[in-house]
């Protein structure tokens, strides 16, 4: 294993990886740690060329550049290893040179949130624990559920009675042990903090873990790869916690510390305009250290956060990159469902096609030009909130069981017939 040590993302002290599990003990919940590695002696053991030679097409081509002892056996289940697809249509909708989308919706439990689920099990096994825990809006929840039954690992997970019905639906049939708390996503959180200390639970809580990040940058270093290292001028995401813009952030550094990339993108995070601490705190160049939680509100559940958990490595990821945020609305969120169907064939659940109106709105802002190469990344599967998308799908034609009913619909609509 590369690790070198932990370090505060506010304090910059450091830490032996076996000194601390979670948080910055000086700092508190808001710092949150980045993994360092041995780049050098990375470098020597793992090249662009060994790893195309690995015939794994899942994120564990990377594990390298992973922070996992050598001898640590994996979940069996395929995470990562998503397609990015050149989407044309959308680039001409958008006015952009190149678009590619990257359908993260694909993973085993529909999320982005399976790469950490994956590493944080993959962990727990290692160092023998017998019981992992989580607070989540429900996605992070469905990978940790997902991903532990996938070992016979027991879970216990913290999600806000309010989380759509398909998210508990698979929290249940894992058999996790799930608690729906009476409150939001920021109670939920608190209280998983609380179990794990009081029962000794591993606690996957998103940030607060310091190896979320390091399984979720491996959707950076896919980018790269997929694109033959040349990775986009812009990266799109969403952001609710600030961990995923935070992991392909470092996923990039990571490549660009090692020289198998020249530049680190451009990346932009879209938040719904009613849960936008991280736009906001950025726009007002103020210290997301101690900025005061909102109340947020939000169709995207998904990146609905009172006080994002990884704030500060998100405004970091924005600003050393020259990147921005923007900020939607709701309505501006449910349209890019369709859009993005439509436009390149893939069912993006609200959070992850929030990318769409985020890059319309960065391009308006002037944080995107024409000729940028722009990726966005959808982080989740539409199947997951089918009440959101029916909102905005449209509705289907009813027909008698006869093909005259069927021609006066065609006539209707206009369709042609080919013979
Ligand atoms: C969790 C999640 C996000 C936001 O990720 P953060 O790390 O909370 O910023 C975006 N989209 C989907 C589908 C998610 O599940
Ligand atoms: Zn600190």
């Amino acid at each position: 294993m590369f690790v070198t040590e932990l370090r505060c993302a506010i304090c910059a002290r450091t830490y032996h990886p076996d000194d601390v599990a979670y948080t910055c003990p000086t700092c508190g919940q808001a710092g949150t740690l980045d993994v360092l590695y041995d780049y050098e002696a990375l470098a020597q053991a793992v090249t662009p060329q060994t790893i195309a030679q690995n015939p794994d097409p899942t994120m564990w081509r990377y594990r390298a550049l992973m922070p996992l002892p050598a001898d640590a056996a994996v979940p069996p289940l395929a995470v990562g290893g998503t397609p990015t697809y050149d989407a044309p249509r959308l680039a001409d909708d958008l006015g952009l040179a190149q678009v590619w989308v990257k359908d993260d919706g694909r993973n085993p439990t529909g999320s982005l949130k399976d790469r950490a689920s994956a590493l944080i099990v993959a962990r727990a096994l290692h160092a023998g624990i017998e019981v992992v825990t989580t607070a989540s809006t429900g996605n992070a929840a469905a990978a940790l559920a997902g991903l532990a039954a996938s070992v016979g690992l027991p879970a216990v997970i913290f999600v806000p009675a309010s989380a759509p019905e398909a998210k508990i639906a698979q929290l249940l049939t894992y058999g996790a042990t799930v608690l729906l708390v009476q409150g939001n996503y920021d109670n939920a959180f608190d209280l998983a903090v609380t179990a794990s200390e009081r029962y000794g639970w591993y606690n996957r809580n998103t940030a607060m873990n310091p190896y979320t990040l390091e399984g979720k940058k491996t959707a950076a270093f896919e980018i790269a790869e997929q694109l033959n290292w040349q990775v986009p001028d812009v990266v799109v995401v969403s952001v609710g916690d600030g961990n995923i813009i935070s992991g392909l952030h470092k996923g990039f550094v990571d490549l660009h510390a090692l020289g198998w990339i020249e530049h680190v993108p451009r990346l932009v995070g879209v938040q719904a305009e009613g849960s936008a601490a991280c736009y906001a705190v950025w726009k007002a160049n103020g210290d997301p250290a101690t900025m005061p939680p909102i109340d947020s509100h939000t169709v995207a559940d998904s990146i609905a956060a009172d006080l994002p958990r990884d704030r500060v490595k998100a405004v970091r990821a924005v600003q050393q990159t020259d990147g921005a945020f923007v900020s939607v609305p709701d309505d501006a969120i449910l349209d890019g469902i369709p859009a993005l169907a439509r436009l390149s064939g893939v069912f993006a659940e609200p959070a992850a096609a929030a990318s769409y109106a985020g890059v319309r709105a960065a391009l308006d802002e002037g944080h995107i030009q024409a000729s940028d190469r722009v990726l966005l990344l959808l982080t989740g599967n539409g199947l997951k909130d089918i009440k959101s998308a029916m909102r905005v799908a449209g509705a289907g034609h009813p027909v008698q069981p006869d093909i005259d009913a069927v021609e006066q619909v065609r006539v209707s609509l206009g369709l042609p017939t080919l013979t």
